[in-house]
This record gives structure tokens, sequence and C-alpha cells, in this order.
């Protein structure tokens, strides 16, 4: 379990969210098995689409975080629910790199360059989708980019994820400080100037800093109050349903094919790695029960016309 902050400075002119998540990156390392590198890259994207979830205002809504970067790693995904439960894949896990010029985990070299898709789901016939390019790759200075170019709200955000010797997360966190409209001066001044402060904030949560005192060093000199805390967790939402669904997308011949030659189709969830097996007698329950349900919708799409 990890656990978000939420606040707000006393004047309105900023909100801050801070979360260690720690136990969500330890997850991701359990199920992917990543290289250290990798798991620096797919834990900062996990903890920043965690904290932007929080922001989405209903339940049902969900964020999709999507670094398409050219790097070794290839692909990041990371998907928050409305409240900031969060799952996530690296296409390429086992893609490690030497450290970088500055003795740190490559996580910009592993994610390359090319764009960030951040899709928002919120109920909307069409979801809200924001595309920028990805400007270093070490991930919350792309992030910062995203909101200002896409969204235009100011924002300061730190991530860090420290990896153990033995491949285990010691330490992940973030921070996220959005300005809001007509912001005062002074609190812009502060929040930057203590923005250094939050450089290296694996190694203070690694010291054993709370949420709380975290954004206490974020928003020194600056009265704030807490909003709530919200715990969180690494959760994936797959089901048999969901699965069989995504296996109709192939052709019926290539569905034939692979039964016919394995008799049993196994298949993973990328966000959790569970495993879900069908027959060719599944296979064929699954497209009945989707017909079905396709001629419901059908049917009240032409009673709600009338
Ligand atoms: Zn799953």
């Amino acid at each position: 379990m990890s656990e978000i902050l939420r606040g707000l400075t006393r004047d309105g002119s900023a909100s801050i969210l801070v979360i260690n998540s720690t136990d969500i990156v330890n997850e991701a390392i359990r199920i992917h098995k990543t290289s250290p590198t990798a798991t620096a890259a797919l834990g900062r994207v996990l903890t920043v689409t965690s904290l932007m979830g929080t922001t989405l205002k209903d339940k049902g809504n969900s964020i999709s975080v999507n670094f398409r970067g050219d790097g070794a790693g290839g692909h990041i995904l990371a998907v928050s629910d409305y409240m900031g439960n969060v799952r996530g894949y690296i296409q390429n896990p086992s893609a490690d790199l030497p450290l970088n010029s500055r003795g740190k985990l490559d996580v910009g070299g592993l994610v390359g360059r090319g764009t960030l898709n951040v899709i928002k789901d919120i109920g909307e016939k069409e979801p809200y989708v924001g595309i920028t390019n990805i400007t270093s790759g070490e991930i919350a200075e792309d992030i910062a980019v995203y909101y200002a170019e896409s969204e235009q709200i100011p924002t300061v955000c730190a991530l860090g994820v420290l990896v153990a010797p033995d491949g285990s997360c010691s330490a992940a966190g973030g921070v996220i400080i959005q300005l809001l409209p007509f912001a005062a001066e002074d609190t812009v001044l502060a929040i930057e100037k203590n923005a250094s402060e939050l450089s290296e904030i694996s190694r203070l949560f690694a010291q054993g800093l709370s949420d709380r005192q975290i954004a206490d060093k974020a928003l020194a000199g600056i009265d704030y109050d807490v909003f709530d805390t919200i715990t969180v967790s690494y959760r994936c939402t797959c089901s048999r349903k969901r699965v069989g669904r995504a296996l109709l997308s192939l052709s019926p011949y290539e569905l034939f094919n692979i039964l016919a030659a394995e008799k049993v189709m196994k298949v993973n969830c990328q966000f959790c790695d569970r495993e879900y097996s069908f027959d060719g007698a599944d296979i064929e329950k699954l497209r009945e029960e989707k017909k079905r349900e396709d001629e419901e919708k059908d049917s009240e799409k032409k009673s709600g016309d009338n």
C-alpha cells in the first residue's frame, strides 16, 4: 500500500500531491522482472500516473500515460483510475544501460526520443488526448512540459526511484505542484526556490521522511492545508472476459491456425502477467456472447433513436 497526500496553499495559489510509491514499484518489479534502469523508468511513470489519476473527477474516469520513445526500453504505459490505483508495463523490461555521466540510472537513454501521449477517459464520447514531444526522457521534466504545453498549467514535478544492489526498490516517490489561476507572486517564487530541495526525492523517502515532511520541504515558507490522504496500490483490472474480447480482435483465420497448432491458447495479461487460457469451445462461446451483446446494443440504439 502507498499513500498520496493532497494539499492546497492557504492563499489558493497552488495544489500539491505527494506519494511514497515504494510498494507500487516493488510490485511492478515482481510482475515484470525489470532491470534496474527499467525499474527506474517504469517506476517513475507509475508514480506520476498514480498522482495524475487523483486529479480526475469521477468514478469510472481513467488516465493513460504512454511514453512512446525510441530507446532500448521501448514503450512504457501506465494507467490509473480516479483514486490513483495504477498498473503499467514496459515493452522491454530486461533492457538496461550503463550509468549516465552523473552516475545515475540512465532513464533518459532507456526511454529515448519520441512522443508522450496522455489519454484521459472522462466519460465523454471522445477521450481527451494530449500529445507532446519527449524532452529528456527523464519522465518528470516530460510531464512538466506536457502540463505546460497541453493543459497550460505551470507544474513542478519531481520523481525518484532508488534501486538497491539486489534489484529491489528501496524507496520511490513523487511530487506534483501546480499553480492555480492568479497565483500570488511570492508563493510562486517560494515554490521555485524550494524545487531544488526535491531533486533527490527518492533519497528523502529512503531517509524515512513522510509525505507530510516532503510537502513541508516543497512548500517551505508557504502556509498550506492537507486536503486528504488516500491509500493507493498497484492494481490490475483484467478479467477473463476482457482478455477474451481482445482475442476476438484477431481474425478468425489467425485464431483457427493458433488453435489448430496448440489446442489451447494461453494469453498473459500485459499489466499483471496473470495467465488466461482458451480452447476452441471457449472462443466460440466468447464470439456468441459478443454477437448477442452487439445485437442488444443495436436494438437499444434503435429504440433510443425513435
Ligand atoms: Zn491483469
